[in-house]
C-alpha cells in the first residue's frame, strides 16, 4: 500500500459508511483511488481504501487483484477519463487491463478538486442507481474530508515557511493586530530595538519606539496601512535604551491565514548610511564655513577679531558636538596658560569662569607634551591608565570634562597657542575629519590673531616711535646735562692742578672729587646701558634657585656698611621676615631682583635724613611674593608721584645727591620688575615717608618634590586632614567644583544647600572654616553669617559672591564675614585664603 499523506487522514467514519453500503447492497468489494497529493498532473492513483464484502461469498476474488499495480497505470484511468467518466458523474465501463478481470468494474467518479474514483466490483449484476447515488455520495464526502486536510497541511507547511522567513529575516519585523498592538516580532527586531519579545508582546508598537515628537508621523502611517496602502519612510525610532537610531521603514497590511488582516512593520537600521550622509554633509558645512571665516578674517578690523573668533569656535563645536571651546595662550612669564576666548553650551560650565588659568607646574608633563607640538587627545576613561595623565584627573573632575581635545598651534613655526575642545555631559569620540576640522580652525583662528597682534603693535610701535622722539630729545637733553656737570668738575680741577702754589691737603681734596665725579660718569654711562638693554629686551628674566632671605639679609648688611658713607648713621633699618617665609627657596631672577631692592634702599636711605628705612616681604595670594621698602624721610608731593619713574626725572628741591642719582635709578628699576610681571608702586606723603612695592612670581622650588603631597599624581601645597570645612551653596554644580578643589587637600569636609542646613550641622560637628555662598534659599548668607558669628565668634567664615563689587564685599565683612572671595574662584587665591584662616600667619 502506498505510504502517502493520505494514510494521516482519518477515513474511519467513510469507511464505515462504505462498509455500510456494501453490505447493504451487497457489492463484492469496493476500491477507491485518488490522484497522488500535491501533484498537477493525473499520472497515478493512490489506493485510498480497499474494501471487501467479507460476507459475501466470491469475495475472495478481490485478493487476486493487484490493485497497486491497477491503480499506478496512468493507461487505465486516462482511458476512463478519455471516455469522459471524469466529466460526469457517475458513468459504468468495463475495463480490461493488464488484468484480466473477472468482474464487472462500475467506476463511480466524483469531478472535484480531488479526482477520486471508486471502482464497484459485483460480478453478477448491475449496481443500482441507488447504490451508485450512495458512492457517489461517500466519495464526494471523503474528497471533501480530504480536500479540507489539503489544505490544513498547506497552511501548515505556509506557516513553517512564514515562520522561518520571519524568523531568519535580516530586517527587524513587528507583526501588528488591528488595535496596532503587536503580535509578533522577530529577532532581529529584538535586536535592534533592545526588547525582549516577551515584554513586548501586546504592547503599542508606535508609542513603543516612535520618540515623542515623532507618534503622530507613525501613527498616521500606521493609518494608511490599515487602509490597505503601503508605507516606505526614512525616519527615526527609539531603542529601548532612549538612543535614536535612523530606520527606513516599509509598513505593509497582510491578510493572515485566518482571513484576518494584520500589518507588518519592517525597520531597517540605517544609521551608518545616515552618518556617513550626515558625516559627508558636515564636512561639505565645514568647508564652506571655514573658507568664509578665513576670508571674514583676513578682511575684517582688527577689533572685530574677538568677536568673530568666539563665534567661529561656536560653530565648529556645534558642528562636531563639542559642548566647550576655546582657545588660550601662554602667559608672558611663561609660567601659566590664559583662555583668551572661550564658547559654552553650558554658561555654568565655562573654564573661564571656573578656572581661568593653569599654572604649568600644575601639570608639567601634560604641558611639556603640548609645547613640544603634540597634540593631546582623552576621555575620562583614559585618565589615570598612563602614568602621566593621573594628574590630569583633579582638572577632569573639576571642569567635568568626558572628553578633551588639546591641539598646539603654530605661528611662524613657534608655537602660539592651544585650541581646545571638550564635552562635559557625555564622552564624544572625535574621528580624525573632526580633529583635522579642530585643527584647521585653530590654525586659521591663531593667524588672525597674530595679524591682529602685529598690526596692533604696529600701531603701538608708531605712537611709541612718535613718544620716543620727544622721549630721545629729552634723553639727549638730559644725558648732556648730566654728563656736562661732573666733566665740568674732572676739567675744572685738572685746570686748577697747574697751579704751582696748590698745597698737598689740597690737591688730594680736588683728587678727590675729580674720582668722585669719574666715578659718577661711570655709572651714569652703566645706568644709560642697562636702560637701553631693558629698552630693546635683551634683559630676560634668568630665574635659579634663589634662598630670598639670604638676599634680604645680605642686603641690610650691606646697607648697615653704606650707611656711614652716606651720612646716615642715626637711620635705622629694619628688616621684617615673616614666620612662614623663613627658609623659602623660590625660583626667581636673583641678580634682578637684588638690583631693584639695591636702587629702592638706596634711595630711602637717600631721601630719610633721619628715621628709619624698613624692608620685607609677604606672601601676596598663591603666586606672588611682594617686596616692599618703606622710609620715614622726606616724601614726595602728589604731584610729583607720577613723574619720578621718568628718565632723569628728579624732584626739584632734592637733598643732596651724593648718593649718585642721575634721576635713572626708578626707571631702571620700573623696567625690570616690568619682567617680572609687575609694576613698582609708591604711596608716599611729604615730610612722612614713602613705601615702595613690587612683586614677583612666587614659583616655590623643591629640590626634593617627595615634600610635597601628591594625590592622583597632582603634587599640591596645602593638607588639611584634620581640618572640616563645611560649604554652604545651594548650586551643585558649584558645589561640585568646591568639592573637587577641597578634597584635593584632604579637608573633611560637610555640605549644606542654604543658610539654615549649615546652622543645624553646626550644632552636630566640629567645623574649622564656613565656605559661604551670599546668594542663596531659605536663609541667605548675610543673615546665616550673622547667625553664626553670634554662636561661634571665633568660627572662620569666607563669603564667595557673583560679582567682584566693592559694595558686596563691604557687605560681607559688615555680616561678620572674616575674608571675600569673588566667583569666579581663582583655585589658588581660594586655597591661600583658607590657609590663613586655618593657619594664622604670626609676622
Ligand atoms: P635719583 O635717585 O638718581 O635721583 P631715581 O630715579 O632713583 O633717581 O629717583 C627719582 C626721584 O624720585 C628722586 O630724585 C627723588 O626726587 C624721588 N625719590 C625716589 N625715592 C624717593 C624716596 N624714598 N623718598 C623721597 N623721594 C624719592
Amino acid at each position: 500500500m502506498s505510504k502517502r499523506p493520505v494514510k494521516q487522514v482519518d477515513l474511519s467514519s467513510e469507511f464505515s459508511l462504505i462498509n455500510a453500503l456494501i453490505i447493504k447492497s451487497g457489492l463484492t468489494g469496493i476500491v477507491i483511488a485518488g490522484p497522488r497529493f500535491k501533484r498537477k498532473k493525473l499520472t497515478s492513483l493512490d489506493l485510498l481504501l480497499l474494501h471487501k464484502n467479507q460476507s459475501h461469498s466470491k469475495s475472495h476474488l478481490l485478493d487476486e487483484i493487484d490493485f497497486t499495480g491497477l491503480v499506478s497505470q496512468p493507461a487505465v484511468f486516462q482511458k476512463i477519463a478519455e471516455e469522459g467518466v471524469f466529466g460526469g458523474e457517475t458513468d459504468v465501463i468495463t475495463i480490461s487491463g493488464p488484468q484480466k478481470l473477472y468482474y464487472s468494474v462500475f467506476p463511480v467518479m466524483v469531478f472535484s478538486t480531488l479526482r477520486l474514483i471508486a471502482l464497484v466490483f459485483d460480478q453478477e449484476r448491475e449496481i443500482k442507481e441507488e447504490d451508485r447515488y450512495l458512492i457517489s455520495s461517500s466519495l464526494k464526502l471523503i474528497s471533501k474530508q480530504l480536500e479540507l486536510k489539503d489544505e490544513a497541511d498547506d497552511l501548515k507547511i505556509d506557516k513553517i515557511r512564514y515562520t522561518r522567513l520571519f524568523e531568519s529575516a535580516p530586517e527587524a519585523i513587528a507583526m501588528l493586530d488591528k488595535n496596532n498592538q503587536i503580535l509578533d516580532v522577530n529577532p532581529e527586531f529584538e535586536q535592534l530595538f533592545l526588547y525582549k519579545k516577551a515584554a513586548i508582546l501586546g504592547k503599542k508598537l508606535d508609542e513603543l519606539i516612535a520618540p515623542a515628537n515623532l507618534i503622530p508621523e507613525a501613527m498616521q502611517l500606521t493609518k494608511i496601512n490599515w487602509e490597505g496602502g503601503r508605507v516606505a519612510v526614512e525616519t527615526q525610532r527609539m531603542r529601548h535604551d532612549g538612543k535614536l537610531i535612523d530606520v527606513s521603514v516599509l509598513g505593509v497590511p497582510f491578510v493572515q491565514g485566518n482571513g484576518h488582516l494584520c500589518i507588518y512593520g519592517i525597520y531597517r537600521d540605517i544609521t551608518a548610511r545616515k552618518n556617513s550622509e550626515k558625516q559627508e554633509l558636515r564636512r561639505l558645512a565645514f568647508i564652506e564655513f571655514i573658507s568664509r571665516l578665513s576670508s571674514d578674517l583676513i578682511n575684517m578690523d582688527v577689533r572685530e577679531i574677538d568677536q568673530t573668533i568666539s563665534s567661529g569656535l561656536e560653530t565648529v563645536a556645534r558642528v562636531y558636538s563639542a559642548e566647550r571651546a576655546y582657545l588660550m595662550e601662554l602667559s608672558d612669564a611663561g609660567d601659566l596658560i590664559k583662555i583668551t576666548h572661550e564658547w559654552t553650551a553650558d554658561p555654568r560650565f565655562s573654564h573661564r569662569e571656573r578656572q581661568p588659568d593653569i599654572y604649568l607646574s600644575d601639570l608639567p608633563e601634560y604641558f611639556r607634551k603640548l609645547l613640544a607640538g603634540q597634540m593631546l587627545y582623552f576621555h575620562r576613561v583614559d585618565i589615570g591608565n598612563e602614568e602621566d595623565t593621573k594628574a590630569l584627573g583633579f582638572f577632569f573632575d573639576l571642569l567635568d570634562i568626558e572628553s578633551m581635545v588639546n591641539i598646539p598651534l603654530c605661528v611662524d613655526n613657534r608655537f602660539s597657542n592651544f585650541i581646545a575642545f571638550d564635552t562635559f555631559s557625555r564622552p564624544v569620540f572625535w574621528d580624525d575629519q573632526a580633529l583635522n576640522s579642530f585643527k584647521l580652525t585653530g590654525q586659521i583662528l591663531v593667524n588672525a590673531l597674530e595679524r591682529k597682534h602685529r598690526e596692533l603693535a604696529f600701531q603701538d610701535a608708531l605712537h611709541k616711535a612718535e613718544a620716543s622722539d620727544k622721549l630721545k630729545s629729552a634723553f639727549l637733553a638730559g644725558i648732556s646735562h648730566e654728563v656736562r656737570t661732573p666733566m665740568n668738575h674732572i676739567l675744572g680741577f685738572i685746570e686748577v692742578m697747574d697751579d704751582p702754589y696748590l698745597g698737598q691737603s689740597e690737591k688730594d681734596e680736588y683728587l678727590a672729587i675729580m674720582k668722585s665725579s669719574g666715578n659718577h660718569l661711570l655709572r651714569l654711562i652703566d645706568d644709560v646701558i642697562e636702560l637701553a638693554l631693558i629698552d630693546s629686551g635683551q634683559v630676560i628674566v634668568n630665574n635659579t634657585p634663589c634662598d630670598i632671605c639670604r638676599v634680604l639679609e645680605s642686603l641690610l648688611v650691606e646697607f648697615e656698611g653704606l650707611k656711614s658713607e652716606l651720612n646716615r648713621n642715626s637711620v635705622k633699618l629694619i628688616l621684617t621676615i615673616p614666620g612662614e617665609c623663613r627658609q623659602m627657596i623660590i625660583k626667581t631672577d636673583e641678580i634682578r631682583l637684588r638690583q631693584i631692592l639695591w636702587n629702592l634702599l638706596s634711595n630711602a636711605i637717600k631721601f630719610t635724613p633721619e628715621g628709619e628705612v624698613g624692608f620685607g616681604l609677604s606672601l601676596q595670594g598663591f603666586n606672588r611674593i611682594e617686596f616692599y621698602v618703606s622710609d620715614t624721610g622726606i616724601g614726595i608731593d602728589e604731584t610729583d608721584l607720577p613723574v619720578i619713574f621718568e628718565r632723569f626725572r628728579k624732584v626739584e628741591n632734592r637733598v643732596s645727591r651724593k648718593f649718585g642719582g642721575a634721576g635713572l635709578g626708578l626707571s631702571i628699576s620700573q623696567g625690570l620688575a616690568s619682567l617680572f610681571g609687575n609694576s613698582i608702586k609708591v604711596l608716599s606723603e611729604m615730610g612722612t615717608g614713602s613705601v615702595f612695592s613690587f612683586s614677583v612670581p612666587y614659583s616655590l622650588y623643591s629640590a626634593d618634590s617627595g615634600k610635597k603631597l601628591k594625590i592622583n599624581g597632582f603634587a599640591h601645597k596645602f593638607y588639611w586632614e584634620e581640618r572640616s570645612i563645611l560649604m554652604v551653596e545651594d548650586d551643585p554644580v558649584n558645589m561640585k567644583f568646591l568639592t573637587v578643589l577641597l578634597l584635593n587637600t584632604g579637608a573633611n569636609l560637610l555640605y549644606a544647600s542654604n543658610g539654615k542646613e549649615a546652622l543645624e550641622l553646626l550644632e552636630e560637628n566640629k567645623v574649622d572654616l564656613v565656605l559661604i555662598d551670599m546668594k542663596m534659599p531659605v536663609m541667605d548668607g548675610y543673615e546665616a553669617t550673622r547667625e553664626i558669628k553670634r554662636k561661634y565668634p571665633r568660627l572662620p567664615v569666607i563669603a564667595q559672591t557673583a560679582y567682584a563689587i566693592k559694595s558686596d564685599e563691604m557687605e560681607c565683612l559688615a555680616a561678620g564675614c572674616d575674608d571675600y572671595i569673588a566667583k569666579p574662584i581663582d583655585k589658588n587665591k581660594l586655597y591661600s585664603k583658607i590657609q590663613e584662616l586655618l593657619f594664622p600667619l604670626k609676622s
